[in-house]
């Protein structure tokens, strides 16, 4: 047999890179960012088009490139930042590895504009699928320009995989903070189909976290400061009473580099332990300085993980900094310091015992009054009586002759929390409703039915009701909005605002009634029935969220990922005890919707067990 074995040609080779380097518009962005930092730039100025498909542009005042680097800067391993291994342990620049814009100009049209300082003239290179279009000479400012359009445009399936403009936009955003948070020495610009979103002068930290986040959250900061010969710690954390239920405000920089680090994250919430509730992430905005030398960040391609040679150290420097932080400020009344002094193993709290979810059970709720609620865990169960199903009943068998009524059947006592409310002495209605349930460990909810008997996940039960319901109210445009007597004023950030902004016409439909007031506030004058007026903020935060992750990848519309956001919210959850009422109610409800199988998240509600399985354990 003959040889077989052949070298990849280059531009197939930079195509298979390509696939690393370049996930999605954003990760374009982000290497156009650091080139222009790594440049040395005072001013960066980032353009973007349609979610960066049709257009990422960076223009920048940095060192720019003579005519043979502007060339050799797109060959695959060409870079000016390392010329040894041994740099490899000494860097100080975002780059290093030269593919960036190997594997850009490998699925893109690209043109380079660039100039040093000292040239006349400059030098404009266009690439389209890494073949060499045009090289000029030509008149352009100092610095470079290097615009990408038609991302992925020979590779269709790559291309296909993008998500809508709105969410390749967001993740953009999210690298455009990451780099201006951690360099606001440099000025930064960034406008999107046209308008302007940011102008970000040259500032300190915090006033750059202010001009990001918005003047609000001056308020909100803590300066966090240590020293040590491990590591140099300065930045911010998030005052508790602001912990946010997203992780939005998370920020690590190990020297100056945006990093993501659970472990690290772990030392944060550790400090913060107690002083949030269990559900909520604290903010933080955390600069670290180490030696470049005890660290290893070329484990990942995409450079956002990090190795550090003293882990253990760092986790416990970091989490006392942070309680001393807490404690100094007097965000909180009295903290232990004596605890940290010898830096205690990392992870100590994973051996105590989790909090038993607190409960509040509205005894005098009557799911069949029209208005009833019922507040479970702050939570309104509210019992919408026209949705009522004749096909569900039809499952039943006569109960009332097998089993007296369900109120006998309710007090044996499966569970000792079982609670019976006292609504079901109501003799007449209970019999009416032919229905025998119970909880079990306030997880699930059983009940008969002519086969056998069935067991359904009450949360996942709870999300398909509410999420049909509001799909419902969305599609005949006629949401329920219970209008506020005093409009309800919030403070948001502007990425906040903008994605309200995208998505007001949504929230409309499913009956948040909102004006933008000022740069940082909206005007809250109607919200869903179903939501209070306290849980307003919880929910709105929780909305813009899960729309910036977009929870679900198959969700179709904003619309779709606001009816699963708000059924997630607001349901039922696991740990919360269901009177008998209420769970009827609920049996009831799931099977008058559509789907009653599935949750909005496509996970089973519940289960059946026919008499035939259980003869057969008696066999
Ligand atoms: P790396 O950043 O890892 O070196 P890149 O492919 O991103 O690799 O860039 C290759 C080289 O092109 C860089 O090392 C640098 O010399 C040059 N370069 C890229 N962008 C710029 C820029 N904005 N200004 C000046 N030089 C640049
Ligand atoms: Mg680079």
């Amino acid at each position: 047999m003959g040889d077989i074995i052949k070298l990849l040609p280059d531009h197939v080779a930079n195509q298979i890179a390509a696939g690393e380097v370049v996930q999605r518009p954003a990760s374009v962005v982000k290497e156009l960012l650091e080139n222009a930092i790594d440049a040395g730039s005072t001013s960066v100025m980032l353009i973007i088009k349609d979610g960066g498909k049709a257009l990422i542009q960076v223009v920048d005042n940095g060192i720019g490139m003579s005519a043979t680097d502007a060339r050799l800067s797109f060959e695959r391993h060409a870079t000016s930042k390392i010329q040894k291994a041994e740099d490899l342990f000494n860097l100080d620049t975002k780059g290093f590895r030269g593919e960036a814009l190997a594997s850009i100009a490998a699925i893109a049209h690209v043109e380079l504009q660039t100039k040093p300082e000292n040239s006349e003239l400059g030098t404009i290179l266009k690439i389209e699928g890494s073949k060499v279009i045009s090289q000029e000479v030509g008149t352009v400012s100092k610095g470079t320009s290097l615009s990408v359009k038609n991302l992925f445009f020979n590779i269709p399936a790559r291309r296909n995989f993008l998500k809508s403009n709105q969410v390749e936009l967001r993740h953009i955003t999210d690298e455009f903070h990451r780099v201006a948070l951690a360099h606001p020495a440099i000025a930064f610009q960034f406008h999107n189909n046209g308008n302007e979103i940011f102008n970000l002068p040259i500032s300190n930290y915090r006033q750059r976290i202010v001009n990001v986040f918005g003047h609000k959250s001056n308020a909100k900061l803590v300066p966090v400061g240590e020293d040590t010969q491990v590591v140099k710690i300065s930045g911010f954390i998030v005052k508790p009473e602001f912990a946010r239920k997203s992780r939005g405000e998370q920020f690590f920089f190990v020297n100056n580099r945006f990093i993501k680090s659970p472990y690290l994250y772990h030392a944060v919430a550790n400090a913060f332990e107690g002083l949030i509730k269990s559900d909520a992430h604290p903010g933080y905005f955390l600069y670290l300085d180490v030696d470049p030398a005890s660290i290893d960040i070329n484990i990942h391609p995409t450079k956002t993980e990090v190795k550090f040679d003293d882990e253990h150290t760092l986790y416990a420097i970091l989490r006392s900094t942070v309680k001393h932080s807490l404690g100094q400020f007097n965000v909180v009344p009295s903290l232990d310091f004596e605890k940290d002094q010898n830096l205690e193993t990392p992870y100590a709290y994973k051996n105590k015992g989790a909090d038993i979810p607190k409960v509040s059970v509205d005894a005098a709720f009557n799911p069949f009054q029209e208005t009833a609620q019922k507040h479970v865990g702050g939570k309104t169960y509210q019992k919408d009586r026209n949705v009522n199903s004749k096909a569900w009943e039809s499952l039943y068998v006569g109960l009332d002759t097998e089993i007296d009524n369900g109120n006998e059947f309710s007090t044996i006592a499966f569970e000792s929390e079982a609670i019976t409310s006292s609504i079901f002495d109501d003799q007449t209605e209970s019999v009416e409703t032919k229905t025998t349930t119970f909880q079990l460990r306030r997880k699930y909810v059983v009940t008969t039915i002519k086969s056998g008997m069935i067991v359904i996940d009450q949360s996942r039960a709870h999300q398909r009701v509410l999420y049909e319901k509001f799909l419902k109210n969305i599609t005949i445009k006629e949401a329920v909005s219970q209008q506020l007597l005093f409009p309800l004023k919030l403070s948001v950030t502007p990425s906040d605002q903008s994605i309200l902004h995208e998505i007001k016409e949504s929230l409309h439909t499913i009956g948040f009634v909102f004006d933008i007031a000022t740069e940082e506030t909206i005007e809250i004058t109607g919200v869903p029935l179903l939501v209070s007026e306290s849980e307003v903020g919880m929910v709105l935060d929780q909305l813009i969220s899960d729309y910036q992750m977009e929870i679900s990848g198959e969700s179709f519309s904003q619309t779709d990922i606001l009816a699963k956001t708000l059924s997630k919210t607001l349901s039922v959850k696991t740990g919360e005890v269901l009177d008998t009422a209420s769970q009827i109610a609920l049996v009831n409800d799931l099977f008058a919707c559509k789907e009653p199988q599935v949750s909005p998240f496509n996970k089973s509600v519940y289960v059946t067990i026919t008499e035939n399985d259980i003869d057969k354990k008696f066999i």
